[in-house]
């Protein structure tokens, strides 16, 4: 017998995974009996009443959609339950509470959700996810590290790492898991977990990063079996190069192509509890390394973590300008945002010996020098410098 009617709501925002909480919250009701529908965006369900809804929020700069979740289940299910939760709902419940004091706000995890396998099969439901056919799993929760411009110590407190196997996470039917854990290489299990995936077939997908920093040869190793297309890591403070240094060589030793080894770069960062932050010609410094030591660099603007506005937060030790002028070169010398250590662009950066120089774009005609628009200078051919 159906105990209760859910609705899951994921909002309509830009987001390259699908709603991984709402997907264990959906199997945590359905092992309650409770039928369960899943949605993105404003849908309605025909004949369907919930009497339960669950929205969930992701980066608190993409609050519009999820208040526009709010208001279109409000308006269409006046008499239902509304729970909102997620990241956005985590960081500034007060906010969500001033707009729509009405409903109940979830901040953090559901323990009880943790442990089940998500119910990927409600993914069919919607258009944008129907052919989705990898696993999301994590092998632990929070950090070992405590980096101040992030956002999980916050949201999940202190590293626990308790599973030694993936297995019962992944569905049956998925042949790819994308390894969602914030500090993967942290777990003792990290390596059993790699050596489990090489044995039953399975390609991990590390989008969100590896800790450079506990790479050893064992792990190298074992990462070039499973052949992942590419593997992400971070170098977001120059204090870290000799080991992010040796975390290449490694990686190239046990065969990995370095242009595939891809390194997220922070910038614009500022503390200002600490009065600390990057700089222009930090960033230059690390962008040098990475190009000569031949990996991928994929610079990443900082938005600090309850920031209602994607890029609004210039850092005190930056400007718009300079800013502009990394969107602009990842515009045309990047590839899909990245730095890749092709000829051109190595020697350009070689050749550089400032931030300016190396950001720098130059108009292949005079007249186009006169151009200041940046969409009209998009259009331009232009040489590097
Ligand atoms: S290592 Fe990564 S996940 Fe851990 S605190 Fe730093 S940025 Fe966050």
């Amino acid at each position: 017998m159906i105990s209760m009617k859910i609705l899951l709501a994921e909002p309509e925002y830009y987001t390259k995974y699908p709603p991984l909480g709402l997907l264990k919250i959906g199997k945590m009701e359905e092992r309650n009996g409770s039928y369960v529908r899943l949605i993105r965006g404003n849908t309605i369900i025909n004949d369907f009443t919930p009497d339960k809804i669950y929205i969930t929020s992701l980066f608190t700069y993409a609050w519009k959609p999820v208040h526009e979740a709010i208001e279109f289940c409000m308006k269409a299910y006046p008499d239902s339950e509304i729970i909102v939760g997620g990241i956005y709902a985590t960081l500034m419940p007060e906010k969500l509470r001033k707009v729509f004091p009405l409903i109940e706000i979830h901040t953090g995890l559901y323990p009880q959700a943790e442990e089940l396998l998500p119910a990927y099969h409600l993914l069919k439901e919607v258009e944008r996810w129907r052919n989705w056919d990898k696993s999301i799993v994590f092998s632990s929760r929070g950090c070992v590290r405590k980096c101040p411009f992030c956002v999980v110590p916050k949201i999940e407190g202190g590293f626990k790492a308790d599973k030694s196997s993936i297995m019962p996470f992944t569905h049956p039917g998925h042949k790819r898991v994308v390894i969602w854990d914030n500090n993967f290489l942290a777990s003792p299990y990290s390596k059993g977990i790699l050596r489990e995936l090489i044995e039953y077939k399975i390609t991990p997908d590390f989008n969100q990063g590896l800790d450079a920093r506990l790479i050893d040869e064992e792990a190298a190793l074992i990462l070039a079996r499973l052949k992942p297309k590419s593997i992400h890591f971070a170098y977001d403070f120059k204090e870290e190069a000799s080991q992010v240094e040796k975390a290449i060589s490694l990686l190239s030793k046990a065969g990995f192509s370095k242009r595939n080894l891809i390194f997220y770069m922070l910038y614009n960062f500022y503390d200002h509890s600490n009065n600390m932050g990057d700089t222009p010609a930090d960033f230059f410094y690390r962008l040098n390394d990475l190009i000569k030591w031949g990996v991928t660099a994929y610079p990443m603007r900082y938005v600090p973590l309850d920031s209602l506005d994607k890029n609004k937060f210039i850092s005190p030790l930056w400007n718009a300008e300079k800013l502009e002028m990394i969107a602009r070169a990842r515009r045309v010398l990047g590839y899909g945002g990245s730095f890749v250590p092709y000829n051109g662009f190595v020697n350009k950066i070689k050749n550089s010996k400032c931030f300016e120089e190396a950001m720098e774009l130059r108009p292949i005609n005079e007249e186009s020098k006169l151009n200041k628009t940046i969409d009209a200078y998009n259009n331009l051919s232009v040489l590097m410098v």
